[in-house]
């Protein structure tokens, strides 16, 4: 089951509240630690696991590996705002993902809750409502009263019997990775297993990295010697951490799939002070094999290859804090949709060397620390020169200092501050959100919009 919908539409108030009226073990009261999933028993003894997918990113990451995690979903669709951007997004992946689904108007509490809306927003987008002629069932909740949630989870139940969605029979383990992070004991792997058993001491493998299990812990955080079907648990001893969306098997157990070479996938993602980290993409191996020999020793690639951008490229950059630099290559509309969400840079050249003059560019920035940075905002004459009105934006500017004069990305030349004018005297120093006049030399031609910049290096 995974939850889905737009940011702030109640989807983790209304688990919290499914949590606490429903958890499996009571001792989970204190959950401290989010495994981006949660096992709920319902009252009639149903055990049904909620998969979290904040900013869908988990969703798409799974999607694009072709692993399919959930066997239903919930849409979450706050009654007081209709559908957005974010819901409509998960709409797609749900329907990718052929799986059926549930709406959950959330916020049915509020006064200025429009379940009608909801249910309007959403059949524009084609969804058929039960009782209006389609098999969707549309549910008003409340994480606030608890309204609807009984309802919600009854629903969940016969969805499933109706669509035959059981724990699987095989006993051979298979598992998907949810959720990645680094923990104090190393590499935690958040995983939903999909059949067999896992336990404490298994050897067990993705496509990228292997690992011996050194320890699980349940939904709540407690540790457990073994997890079974249908549950979620989190994971130690990788020693790397696979990709979310990888799929997991025993290593005695049915492996069909090869062990890619680790060396080239995967690398730690430890950058040292004054290192850039990248992830490089070509649109071949001839441009790649020249990029890869000319590069800066500074520049520090986590991944390379050829072909179209990915999610998982992004999501590499993503956790190595790196920035994606793609050569004659295309970045596809959904895969920049995502890199903006995960607040990764791509950068896109035709031109070699406008890459490598990128990369050098990235490299100062890395080593600088702005000292004074300041916009000019207005001109006017003063004893037939150029006075630059300015407004400081960064740090101080001060008298008899050097600056760059910069428009856009380019640096137009060096200038020393002759004088600071503020109201009718001359002043040394002006700080960060002052406003003043500047008289300096050369007289560049500078313009209104360009900046004025001092750094110095770390
Ligand atoms: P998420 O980003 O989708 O996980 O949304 P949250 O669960 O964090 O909820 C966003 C905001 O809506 C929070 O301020 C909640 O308190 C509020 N909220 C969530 N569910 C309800 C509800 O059923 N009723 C009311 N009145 N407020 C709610």
């Amino acid at each position: 089951m995974a939850v889905l919908g737009h940011v702030d539409h109640g989807k983790t108030s209304l688990l919290d509240y499914i949590r606490t009226t429903n958890v499996a073990s009571r001792e989970a009261g204190g959950i401290t630690q989010s495994i981006g999933a949660s096992l709920v028993q319902t009252k009639e003894g149903k055990k049904i696991t909620f998969i979290d997918t904040p900013g869908h990113a988990a969703f798409a990451k799974m999607r694009s590996r072709g692993a399919q995690v959930a066997d239903l979903a919930i849409l979450v669709v706050a009654s007081d705002d209709g559908t957005k951007p974010q819901t409509k997004e998960a709409l797609e992946y749900i329907r990718e993902a052929k799986i059926p689904f549930i709406v959950a108007a959330t916020k049915s509490d509020l006064p200025s809750a429009m379940i009608e809306k909801v249910r309007s927003d959403l059949e524009k987008e084609k969804i058929s409502f039960e009782g209006r002629g389609g098999d969707v069932p549309l549910i008003a909740v409340s994480a606030k009263t608890g309204k609807g949630v009984d309802e919600l989870l009854q629903t969940i139940s016969l969805i499933s019997e109706v669509n035959n969605i059981t724990v699987s029979k095989t006993t051979t383990f298979s598992g998907v990775v949810i959720e990645t992070s680094k923990g104090k004991s190393g590499p935690l792997v958040s995983i939903v297993v999909h059949s067999g058993n896992l336990a404490v001491g298994d050897e067990i493998k993705s496509e990228e990295v292997a690992a011996k299990v050194r320890g699980i812990f349940d939904w709540s955080g407690k540790a457990v010697k073994s997890v079974t079907a249908g549950e979620p648990a989190q994971l130690l001893g990788f020693s790397d951490l696979p990709p979310v969306g990888s799929r997991l098997w025993k290593q005695k157990e049915g492996e069909n799939l090869p062990l890619k070479d680790k060396s080239k996938s995967f690398r730690k993602f430890e950058t040292k002070e004054g290192q850039l980290p990248v992830v490089l993409k070509a649109g071949s191996s001839g441009s790649l094999e020249a990029i890869l020999s000319n590069l800066d020793q500074k520049v520090l690639v986590l991944a390379s290859s050829v072909g179209e951008v990915n999610e998982n490229d992004i999501f590499l950059a993503k956790s190595g804090k790196a920035d994606v630099y793609v050569f004659e290559s295309k970045v596809p509309s959904g895969v920049a949709k995502l890199a903006e969400t995960e607040s990764v840079s791509i950068y896109k050249f035709d031109i070699i060397y406008k890459m490598f003059e990128k990369l050098a560019e990235e490299m100062k920035k890395g080593e600088e620390i702005i000292l004074g940075k300041a916009k000019i905002i207005a001109e006017f004459p003063y004893e037939e020169k150029r006075v630059a009105g300015i407004k400081v934006s960064q740090g101080i500017i001060q008298k008899n200092a050097k600056f760059r004069l910069i428009r856009g990305d380019k640096v137009i030349g060096e200038i020393k501050i002759l004088s600071i004018k503020k109201g009718k005297g001359d002043i040394d120093i002006a700080k960060q959100g002052e406003e003043c006049g500047l008289f300096f030399a050369p007289q560049l031609d500078f313009k209104i919009g360009d900046d004025i910049l001092s750094v110095k290096n770390k």
